[in-house]
C-alpha cells in the first residue's frame, strides 16, 4: 500500500524542527535518482520499482523517494537551523530507516528493500 502519509510525515517533522519545507511533489520525488540526482519519469519503471536511466541505480520506488525527501529535509536542517536550542537533531527518522547529516542511510527494514526486489 506504499506510504500515503509520507508527505504529511515530512511536514510534521519539519514543524517539529521549526523549519519550513516547500511542498515536494511526490511524483517528482519518486522520479529522482537518490544516488546521482538524475530525474526522469522513465526512472520509475513501475509503481514499486525505481531504475535510474543514467547510473542504473535500482531499488524500491518508495525507498528511493524516502531518501530524496529525507535528503531535502536534512539539507534544510543543515543550512538553516532555526530550531531553538541550537543542538538540532542530526538525523532524520523515516519509516524505512534513518538518515544522518553525513548522508548515511541506515535502513530499519531488511536489505531486500535495497536491491533484492526485482
Ligand atoms: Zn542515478
Amino acid at each position: 500500500m506504499g506510504v500515503p502519509t509520507l508527505s504529511q510525515y515530512v511536514e510534521y517533522k519539519a514543524e517539529m524542527f521549526g523549519i519550513e519545507v516547500e511542498q515536494v511533489s511526490p511524483a517528482y520525488t519518486s522520479q529522482r535518482c537518490s544516488s546521482c540526482g538524475f530525474t526522469h519519469e522513465n526512472n520509475r519503471r513501475s509503481k514499486h520499482q525505481f531504475v535510474c536511466q543514467k547510473c542504473e541505480y535500482e531499488l524500491n520506488a518508495d525507498y528511493n523517494a524516502s531518501k530524496n525527501i529525507a535528503r531535502k529535509l536534512l539539507k534544510n536542517l543543515h543550512s538553516g537551523q532555526k530550531s531553538s536550542g541550537g543542538g538540532a537533531p542530526c538525523q532524520c527518522a523515516l519509516p524505512s530507516g534513518t538518515l544522518n547529516l553525513n548522508g548515511e542511510f541506515h535502513a530499519s527494514v531488511d536489505s531486500t528493500a535495497e536491491g533484492g526486489v526485482h
